[in-house]
Formats: C-alpha cells, sequence, structure tokens
C-alpha cells in the first residue's frame, strides 16, 4: 500500500496517523503465528483499511471498506475463499452494526466490488454470496462497466453513490482488463489495486497500463487527493528492492514501518 500524500491541497484530507500503523507482516518460518486473519484499522468512523494476514496468504492484500447513508462498498475481498480461515464478513459484519447503530437506515446495502478479478481480490466473494441486501458485481469487463455507468461517452468514468458519499469508478485496464481504480471525495483516497502500488507492476497489456496511468494522472489533477492505495506491499523501505515473491514474512529492513 502505498502511503504517502499526493498534494498539498488536500491537507486538510491528510490523517498523519496513516503512516504510524504497524501492519501485520507475517511471521518468521517456525514462529508462532500472532496476526489476526485481518487486521482492520478504522481511517475514521466511516473508512477502513483491513490487511489480509501473510500467515493465510503470502499476497496479503489490502481491502477497503467506505461506509455511507445507505450503502456500503466494499473493495475486494481477499485471497482466501475459506471464512473459517480468513472470516473477512464477520469483519465486515461488526462494522457494519457498529456504523447502522449510530447512523440507522432501513434497508442498509452492502455492494462487494474489486479492483480487478484476480483471484487474491476476489476469493472471498462468496462469503458474502445470498447475504440479504448485498450485490456482489460481476467479474467481467462488461458487468463491472454496466455496473458503474462507465461508457465511452463518460470518459471511463462511473460513479456509485452510498447516500451523501459519491464514489468514482476510473476504468484502468492493462494489469487487468476488468481494473478500475476508485476516488473517495470524502477522504481522498484513491484506491488502485495492482496498477499502482510500491512494488514490481505486472502490466499484462502495456500500452492499455500506460493510457490508463496518463488518465489516471490527468483525474487525480482534477481532484483532492489525500494517498493513494495500492492492494499489495511488495518492496522493502528501500526502494526498488523488492520482498522475495512468496515471502510469508516481509522483514523490516530499516525499522520504520
Ligand atoms: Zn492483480
Ligand atoms: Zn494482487
Amino acid at each position: 500500500m502505498a502511503q504517502f500524500p499526493v498534494n498539498t491541497e488536500a491537507n486538510d484530507l491528510v490523517n498523519t496517523t496513516i503512516f504510524r500503523i504497524r501492519w501485520i507482516h507475517g511471521s518468521l518460518p517456525r514462529s508462532s503465528k500472532r496476526d489476526p486473519p485481518p487486521q482492520l484499522w478504522r481511517f475514521n468512523s466511516s473508512t477502513m483499511i483491513l490487511r489480509q494476514s501473510r500467515d493465510i496468504s503470502f499476497e496479503a492484500p489490502f481491502i477497503y471498506l467506505f461506509l455511507g447513508r445507505e450503502k456500503a462498498l466494499l473493495i475486494d475481498t481477499g485471497a482466501t475463499q475459506d471464512r473459517g480461515k480468513f472470516p473477512l464478513r464477520d469483519y465486515v459484519e461488526e462494522e457494519l452494526e457498529r456504523w447502522l447503530n449510530s447512523n440507522p437506515c432501513r434497508d442498509y446495502s452492502l455492494i462487494v466490488a474489486h479492483t480487478h478479478s484476480h483471484g487474491d481480490h476476489v476469493a472471498g466473494d462468496l462469503q458474502f454470496e445470498g447475504r440479504l441486501g448485498t450485490v456482489v458485481v460481476g467479474k467481467q469487463v462488461g458487468q463491472v462497466l454496466s455496473f458503474f455507468g462507465i461508457s465511452g461517452m463518460s470518459g471511463n468514468v462511473g460513479q456509485v453513490d452510498l447516500g451523501g458519499r459519491i464514489i468514482e469508478v476510473i476504468r484502468i485496464p492493462g494489469h487487468h482488463p476488468a481494473s478500475v481504480a476508485f476516488y473517495d471525495s470524502q477522504t481522498g483516497f484513491l484506491v488502485t489495486g495492482d496498477t499502482v502500488c510500491p512494488g514490481r507492476l505486472y502490466a499484462r497489456d502495456y500500452p492499455a497500463f500506460v493510457d490508463s496511468l496518463n488518465r489516471l494522472v490527468e483525474f487525480a489533477k482534477s481532484r483532492k487527493l489525500s494517498y493513494v492505495l495500492g492492494a499489495h506491499v511488495e518492496m522493502t523501505d528501500i526502494p526498488r528492492k523488492e520482498y522475495p515473491i512468496g515471502a510469508r514474512y516481509q522483514l523490516m529492513s530499516t525499522g520504520s514501518r
């Protein structure tokens, strides 16, 4: 996950505690496993960031939960389907309950969407299938575009209204054909999945990837951004030095994260 303030006009959105969080980072071989299945951090009362434990999957993706007055948006469901091993749904239920206790709403609904459809971002979908008042957005390009109202006419940007909180959705193919980024004006977060994150970037369709990045930069220029937030940490504190692929433990190189 990249954690850097992007432009100074967004200073009012910057919450520097994000730099002080000590994210779970796996366990050394043969040591006892103490990480929670996901670590959950409340950025504020309506915005949560979760990280799946490396003890369960070396992918250890980040997951985002935005709460509006009428709907919640869960962005990605992690790398593990089994609710027993990875109880993502229980964590989400607890947050929804806590939110609804102080912000009551009849027929509150949940949208489960994805930054893209690679397995490490959609495996937990099944935990939400059949949940009352829940839509799990399909994984195909057409399903994603139509759900968020993204068309050529819309300049590759669509949106979803959570009730007093509009999340813009930007089409960014390249890493995956169905890749999208999510922008939340309330926090200034730009959630970029695997397209932009601190680590090796995989471009399956390079021309599309470059075009997507250029459009994302243009989009960002016209919005207040606080943080660009990807879905993985694959780089050590030393720029360009990666953790070994598949590492179950991300040893701190400088102790600063
Ligand atoms: Zn991916
Ligand atoms: Zn990924």
